[in-house]
């Protein structure tokens, strides 16, 4: 453990640089993690973190960032929040783990009623809680091919579902998260997607696109699940056109197919509304929730329609680990925060300023192609000026530069052209504002 006279001190909302980046000491960890750590497990910025307070992280050379990733959309809430360090540290204090599916505890209960009260829909719900989003995901295939006796799963282009065998198959993108691993897990079919900039396809023309693949790739007859993230997330935060969704869900139900939102990225008061569904007027059969849920504890569920949830049989779901009751504990915390904090409408707050703030340079910049997202889940895809073919290194440019003035962003994007914003939502409107000045003199600095 390395402790600095820095992460001792309380932590102020604003970007410090004080050595290059990586600095000294970030550089000699870097080297000590050579020889221990495999580079399959990569690093976008290798910084080492020795604190984190609201909107700001602190590496161990001092060095204050201000975090538009989130550990990838995960501290919604921001760093550190009071409560769930709180809750952690009670529930840390009574016990750290039994295994709910030999002594079983009230955390897990709880967080089960808040997701069926929260998530869109009145009717009965239930929910299984796991350890990552890919665990969720495996789950909810599971589940449908118990449920519809059926085998093949339906997934959509530019889709990221995770890194295990099942969801490897289920990503867009072979490389990296597939190349080399062997032999995928079968009977996905793929098929294109609702993707307004790039298409210009209504919801309905776009829906029947997708519908026909799924119907001549593999027929509804052998189709046990459609898997879509509401607003995909590392595909580039794609919102569909309206109607897209409601459609895709329709032809499921006519034809015996469960229609699971993967909501791991964009759920959790992210999007503005406890889960992007509900803000695109969406009740999915199932959906799979994690990153978020847990203010950073490691923690996901699939939850979802009681008759779908209740076909699997008793022992058929479940692991060591799953709703770890420290987990549950700061799940709890999170949504109490939520609602004491109105943090969906802070959610809002920090969609107005940060589209605001990328509209204005979007005018001074053509290469800014479109600004889109919900809530604190905003991209922009960058393009060749007077085209809408991918300019990846500008992308690199900025989050580059951004890197070096105290900002952490993240690419996404098949084409790697996006850059897509995951503050917390609670990041402040100066934060935001600062930011954009930064990513001025970056896009300044690019197109020179
Ligand atoms: C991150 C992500 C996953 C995988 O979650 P892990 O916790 O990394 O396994 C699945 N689906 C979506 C939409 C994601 O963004």
């Amino acid at each position: 453990m390395t402790t600095t006279a820095q992460s001792q001190a309380p932590i102020t909302q604003e970007r410090l640089i004080r050595t290059a980046i990586p600095g000294p000491q970030s550089q000699a960890m870097h080297a000590r993690r050579a020889e221990v750590i495999p580079p399959g497990v990569g690093a976008a910025l290798p910084v080492y973190i020795a604190a984190a307070h609201e909107s700001i992280v602190v590496d161990i050379d001092g060095n204050q960032f201000i975090d538009f990733a989130s550990g990838i959309g995960v501290t919604t809430i921001g760093h550190t929040d009071d409560a769930v360090v709180a809750a952690v540290a009670e529930q840390a204090a009574l016990f750290t783990h039994t295994c709910f599916t030999v002594t079983p505890y009230e955390g897990y209960v709880r967080v089960a009623e808040l997701l069926a009260q929260h998530t869109p829909g009145t009717h009965a719900k239930r929910t299984m809680l796991c350890n990552s989003g890919a665990e969720a995901v495996e789950n909810a295939v599971k589940i449908a091919r118990k449920y519809t006796g059926k085998n093949a799963i339906g997934v959509l282009d530019h889709a990221y579902h995770g890194r295990t065998n099942m969801t490897m198959a289920m990503n867009f993108k072979n490389s990296p998260y597939a190349t080399g691993f062997g032999s995928l897990g079968t009977s996905v079919f793929r098929a294109p997607n609702s993707y307004p900039y790039q298409d210009g396809l209504s919801g309905e023309e776009a829906a029947e696109r997708t519908i026909w693949y799924f119907e001549k790739q593999v027929g509804a007859a052998d189709l046990a699940a459609i898997f879509a993230e509401p607003i995909q997330g590392e595909g580039g935060f794609m919102v569909p056109a309206d109607g897209y969704l409601t459609l895709l869900q329709e032809w499921c139900h006519k034809n015996n197919v469960v229609f699971v939102a993967d909501e791991v990225q964009s759920g959790m008061a992210r999007s503005g509304t406890y889960f992007a569904s509900e803000g695109l007027g969406l009740v999915p059969d199932l959906m799979t929730v994690a990153k978020g849920i847990a203010g950073g504890m490691p923690l996901a569920g699939v939850v979802g329609r009681a008759d779908i949830m209740d076909a699997a049989h008793p022992g058929g779901l479940g692991g060591t680990f799953g709703g770890n009751p420290v987990s549950c504990a700061a799940s709890v915390a999170v949504f109490d925060q939520i609602e004491r904090l109105n943090l969906l409408g802070e959610a809002k707050r920090v969609e107005n300023t940060l589209t605001a703030g990328l509209t204005a340079l979007q005018k001074k910049y053509p290469l800014i192609g479109e600004v889109r997202g919900r809530g604190a889940m905003i991209a922009i895809e960058l393009v060749i000026p007077g085209t809408k073919k991918p300019d990846a290194a500008a992308v690199k440019h900025v989050v580059d530069h951004g890197f070096q003035n105290g900002l952490l962003l993240l690419n996404a994007g098949t084409n790697y052209n996006v850059l897509r914003f995951l503050p917390n939502v609670r990041m402040t409107d100066e934060l935001i504002n600062d930011a954009m000045s930064v990513l001025d003199d970056a896009f300044a600095s690019y197109t020179k």
